[in-house]
Parts: structure tokens; sequence; C-alpha cells
């Protein structure tokens, strides 16, 4: 499932790719991909408009169009975003195409078609951008002392950080030594911090260089994690067994050895 670092990935490159192109015309194939809104407005709202910004916010892609319209895609499972050639050869599991005066095309590409184009989205709830001078210690700080969830929990809550998912919720709890069943103390905030940046600095940049291959999103949840999905393997720092336990429904990965 595409992450923060996978969705930060996707927006800078059709950034380099089709910034200010004009979208001639918007072919939505599956209409339940715009629900609850209609394909046809959105196919409307997108027709001859100039694609002026493309920014995330937590795991929404927002489309600023020309005119004031700002379509929000959301990619969940198995979505992508990228930038195809020619519109004529789209794959199959293209459920939307955003054609190009060119004849190039932005293809929203979904196998499990789970993902979203819609014309608004909630985002008023949405906590700090992790990548973003927003996000300070001093923040943390502040909302770990308001809280008393288990760090994994946390962590996960989108209303703290936006976009942080499980895979690197559990790789910055391991970088920090922290335990993901305790709250986070107050003093561990500036590790907390750094390991969550780094994280997810390192998580872009890998992402950024998997998505030169259209895609290969996925490819780049390969990378080398130290915790999640190592149930049973040995810790690379200690050795001892990776344990994974079920924290609010989702597996937690962590090593009780150097998590603290
Ligand atoms: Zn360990």
């Amino acid at each position: 499932m595409p992450e923060l670092p996978e969705v930060e990935a996707v927006c800078r490159r059709l950034r380099e790719e089709a910034q200010g192109a004009t979208i001639r015309r918007l072919a939505i194939r599956r209409a339940s991909i715009c629900k609850p809104d209609n394909a046809e407005d959105i196919s409307a709202a997108a027709r001859n408009r100039k694609l002026r910004s493309i920014e995330r916010r937590g795991k929404h892609i927002l489309l600023g169009l020309s005119g004031g319209t700002t379509l929000y895609v959301h990619l969940r499972m198995t979505g992508n975003l990228y930038v195809i050639p020619d519109y004529r050869f789209a794959p199959v599991s293209a459920r939307a195409l955003f054609e190009l005066p060119d004849n190039r095309a932005i293809v929203f590409d979904d196998p499990r078609a789970l993902g979203k184009i819609t014309l608004s989205a909630r985002l008023e709830q949405l906590g700090v951008e992790p990548l973003t001078p927003a996000f300070t210690v001093e923040k943390l700080k502040e909302m770990i002392s308001q809280s008393r969830q288990p760090a994994k929990t946390f962590l996960m809550d989108q209303r703290h950080i936006a976009g942080l998912g499980n895979i690197y919720a559990a790789e910055a709890l391991f970088k920090a030594g922290q335990d993901p069943r305790k709250p986070i103390a107050t003093k561990r905030a500036g590790a907390m911090y750094s390991s969550i940046v780094a994280v997810l600095a390192d998580a872009v940049h890998s992402a950024y260089s998997t998505y030169s291959k259209p895609g290969h999103l996925l490819a780049a949840e390969e990378q080398k994690l130290m915790v999640y999905g190592r149930e049973g393997e040995p810790c690379r720092v200690c050795g001892r067994a990776i344990r994974r336990i079920p924290q609010g429904g989702r597996s937690t990965y962590f090593c009780a050895g150097c998590q603290k």
C-alpha cells in the first residue's frame, strides 16, 4: 500500500512531467472511483483546464486546476498515477486517463479500483506534515505530552502526524529505540523526531528512484526494512527474533531487545 513516501514520489515525478500541461480530456473508465461524486462532473471540471499544481497532504494528492477547481486523488491499496507517452496505449487497469495535447496522458492505474478521484476530501483533521518546517521537536513534544497513547498508536493517529503509516511508523520506532507498547516519554521527543524524519526522507528517496519505472510502486516497499514484515527473523542489530503483535487492528513489528 502506498504510504507517504510513495505518494510524495508520485507527486514529485508528476510535477516534473506534467505540471503546467493542459488536460484536453479526462476519460473516466470506472465511475465508482468518483463516488460520492459524479464521474461526468469530474470530467467536465477537468476538461481544457491547466494542471497548475500537484501537492500532497497526508496520503492525498491535490491536483490544482486553472479556474480554481481541485481534484483529490487517493491511491488507497493499489493505485498509481503516472505519465504515459500515448493515451491510446493505457494499461487495462487504467481507471481514468487525463489526456494531454501531445497525446501523452496521466494515467490513474489501479488494479483493484479502490482508489479515488473526487472533488472534495476531508483534510481538516490531518495533523502536521512530517517533512515540512512545521514539524519540529517542540511540536512533537507538545503532542506527546497531551497523549497517553502507546507509541505506535500515537504515530498512526493521522490527527498527530499526517501520512505516517504502518511500515514507517514501525521503522521509526525501531530507529528511535522506542517500545511501541509504551507512551513516548517527552525526554525522548528529540530521538523520536529525528527517527521519523530520517526514515521518511530515506523512503522518499528510495521510492523516487524505484518510481522511475511506472507501475513499480510496490517495489519501493521492498527496501531493506529493519522490523516491518520480519516476524521471527533475527534483528539486524542484536539478533533477537522480531516480534509481531496486534495494535489497533494492525500488526506491529518490533525488537524487544532494542526497543525499550
Ligand atoms: Zn534488536
